[in-house]
C-alpha cells in the first residue's frame, strides 16, 4: 500500500513546519523506491533536501531525481571517502561538467574517515577530497562533508583549501567532532548538520549544544540512520523500514529537546540556515512563498497508528480518498 508515517507518533506542530533535509542519499535506492521516497517526503513537513552523490557510478542516477523533483531535491555531485582510490581521480572532468550543467549544486559528498584509514589510506582520502575543494573553490559551490574521527586533520585540510573562510558555505554533516572544535569550523564557515545519532550518543548531543543557532542544520542521513524509535517497524505488506526524509520530524524534535527551545523556533532557524547555503533551496522558497504552512503530513492523521495507508486520510470532517483532498477539507 502507499504508506507514509503517520502524526500520531509527532506532536501535531511538528507536522506543520516546514523543514529542509541537509543531507540525504536518495539515489542509493533503486529508482522506484527513491520516487516513492521523494513522494512521501513530499507529503511531509519536509519541503526540500540536499541529495549528496556518494561516486561517479550513482551522479547519473541522482541527476535523473533532481531533473525529475526540482522543487524538492537540491543535489550534490561528489566522492566519499568510502570510495576515494589511489587513481588520480579520473572522474574530475565528469565532476566539473555536472557542476557547471546544475548551476547550483554543491560538492560532496566528499571527506575524511579515520575509521576506514586501513583499507584505504589517509593520503589517499586526503587527495581525493582535496581535488573536490579546489572544484569549490573554483566554482564557488558549497561542500557536504562527512568527517569520522579525523576532526583535526579536516580543521587543516579545509584551512589549507580554503584559507580563511569558504564563502558558499561548508556543511559538516552529521556532526561528531567535539563540542571544543565548533568555533574553529565555524570560522571557516562551517555549518553543523545533525541525524538522529543525537537521540542516542550522548558526545553528539554535547556537540549540538555547542552550535551558535544561526549554525544548525538538521538531517536524516537516509536511507542510512533510521531514529531507533523506528526499528522494527513497517508498514503493513511493506518491507524492512530505511529511513527516508519524512522522518526528519524525529530528529527536529529529538534536538528541540537537547537544546531546551521549542520546536517551532529550531525549524525556523534551521530552515532559514539552509537557505542561505543552498541557494537552489532558497529559490524555490522564495516562489513557493514562506507564509503558506502546514503540510498534508498531519491533518487529523493522530488518532492512526504508526502508518497511514495514504488511499485512506483521516480529514477535518471524516476520511478523504487523499492526502490531497483532505488538506482542503478543513
Ligand atoms: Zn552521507
Amino acid at each position: 500500500m502507499p504508506w507514509r508515517l503517520a502524526a500520531a507518533l509527532l506532536p501535531l506542530e511538528l507536522c506543520q513546519m516546514r523543514l529542509f533535509d541537509a543531507h540525504f542519499h536518495p539515489q542509493r535506492l533503486a529508482s522506484a523506491a527513491a520516487r516513492e521516497t521523494l513522494q512521501r517526503a513530499q507529503e511531509s513537513a519536509v519541503v526540500a533536501g540536499a541529495g549528496c552523490g556518494c561516486c561517479p557510478e550513482d551522479w547519473h542516477q541522482l541527476q535523473q531525481l533532481a531533473r525529475e523533483f526540482p522543487d524538492f531535491l537540491v543535489p550534490s555531485f561528489g566522492v566519499h571517502p568510502w570510495w576515494a582510490r589511489d587513481d588520480g581521480g579520473p572522474w574530475l572532468p565528469e565532476l566539473r561538467r555536472l557542476l557547471l550543467e546544475h548551476p547550483h549544486a554543491g560538492v560532496g559528498e566528499c571527506g575524511l574517515d579515520g575509521g576506514k584509514k586501513k583499507e584505504i589510506p589517509m593520503q589517499v582520502q586526503q587527495e581525493v577530497m582535496e581535488r573536490q575543494l579546489s572544484l569549490a573553490v573554483e566554482l564557488q559551490r558549497p561542500v557536504s562533508l562527512h568527517c569520522v574521527a579525523a576532526h583535526g586533520a579536516m580543521l587543516e585540510a579545509l584551512r589549507k583549501s580554503f584559507g580563511a573562510s569558504h564563502a558558499p558555505g561548508l556543511v559538516l554533516h552529521s556532526y561528531c567532532g567535539s563540542p571544543e572544535m565548533v568555533p574553529a569550523f565555524a570560522r571557516l564557515n562551517c555549518y553543523f548538520s545533525f541525524s538522529a545519532s543525537i537521540l542516542h550518543i550522548p558526545k553528539h548531543a554535547a556537540a549540538l549544544r555547542a552550535v551558535p543557532e544561526e549554525r544548525l542544520l538538521i538531517e536524516t542521513d537516509s536511507p542510512d540512520q533510521l531514529p531507533r524509535a523506528l526499528r522494527g517497524k513497517q508498514p503493513e505488506g511493506g518491507q524492512e523500514l530505511l529511513n527516508e526524509p519524512q522522518f526528519l520530524p524525529l530528529v527536529l524534535e529529538g534536538a528541540a529537546s537537547i537544546r531546551q527551545v521549542p520546536a517551532a523556533r529550531l525549524a525556523e532557524l534551521t530552515f532559514d540556515n539552509a537557505e542561505r547555503v543552498f541557494r537552489r533551496f532558497a529559490e524555490l522558497s522564495e516562489k513557493s512563498g514562506r507564509a503558506t504552512s502546514a503540510s498534508a503530513a498531519c491533518d487529523g492523521l493522530r488518532a492512526e497508528g504508526l502508518f497511514v495507508d495514504l488511499t485512506r486520510v483521516r480529514c477535518g470532517r471524516g476520511l478523504c480518498p487523499s492526502s490531497a483532498e483532505a488538506k482542503n477539507c478543513n
